[in-house]
């Protein structure tokens, strides 16, 4: 069955579910089929919770992590550590670290990692934000930053990352103590996918870099 044969409202949404990540041509037909068939109501919400994400979710002020205030919840909470900074690539990230309930500090997101091929650039992601949130600390309950937390994925962009943030936070504030999540979390595989045991043990067993 070729695309070209559908009516165009189908057309157009098979084509804009295929730019999703992870579906294909087959997969995005299916859903389009999916949703032909649904209820209206059931489709008005889909795309209503859509456009209500794209019109109230921005980034917080301070850490970079999704939010739908100025600043998100985690560095509203004034029980949380924040002298204790774990820095992730993705706001999808901070999803597992949280699940682990191991972790009670703030978070910094970077928005990506530095990968020269693709493009992505020191200046492409938070990095300048994190060394003046570190060197001038902000947010609320906020005293000096005591230790920043590298937990980029354990890719190679992912360790090219730490490894330019941890030589820079040791350049501008050397009291501050940079770490590492131990081993053990599978190399190459993003955080998003670590089970919260492992993910928990490479938190506690964090090392100093
Ligand atoms: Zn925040």
């Amino acid at each position: 069955m070729s695309g070209a044969s559908y009516a165009p409202p189908v057309q157009r949404l098979v084509t804009e579910l295929s730019k999703l990540p992870g579906v294909g041509t087959r997969t995005a037909q299916r859903l389009a089929f999916h949703l032909l068939r649904a209820s209206r109501e059931d489709a008005t919400a889909l795309a209503e919770a859509i456009v209500e994400v794209k019109d109230k979710i921005g980034l917080c002020e301070v850490c970079f992590n999704l939010t739908d205030e100025p600043r998100c919840r985690i560095c509203q909470d004034q029980r949380r550590d924040h002298e204790l900074v774990c820095v992730v690539e993705e706001p999808s990230d901070v999803i597992p670290l949280e699940r682990t309930h191991e972790y009670h500090g703030v978070y910094h997101v970077l928005g990506g990692a530095l990968s020269p091929i693709d493009g992505v650039d020191p200046e492409d992601l938070k990095i300048a934000e994190l060394i003046e949130r570190v060197v001038d600390p902000v947010g609320v309950g906020s005293g000096a930053v005591r230790e920043v937390v590298l937990a980029t994925n354990p890719t190679t962009t992912g360790e090219a990352t730490a490894l330019h943030v941890a030589e820079l936070l040791r350049e501008r504030v050397p009291q501050v103590k940079v770490t590492r999540l131990a081993s053990g979390l599978p190399v190459g595989a993003d955080l998003e996918y670590a089970d919260e045991i492992t993910l928990g043990k490479a938190l506690a067993g964090r090392r100093a870099v």
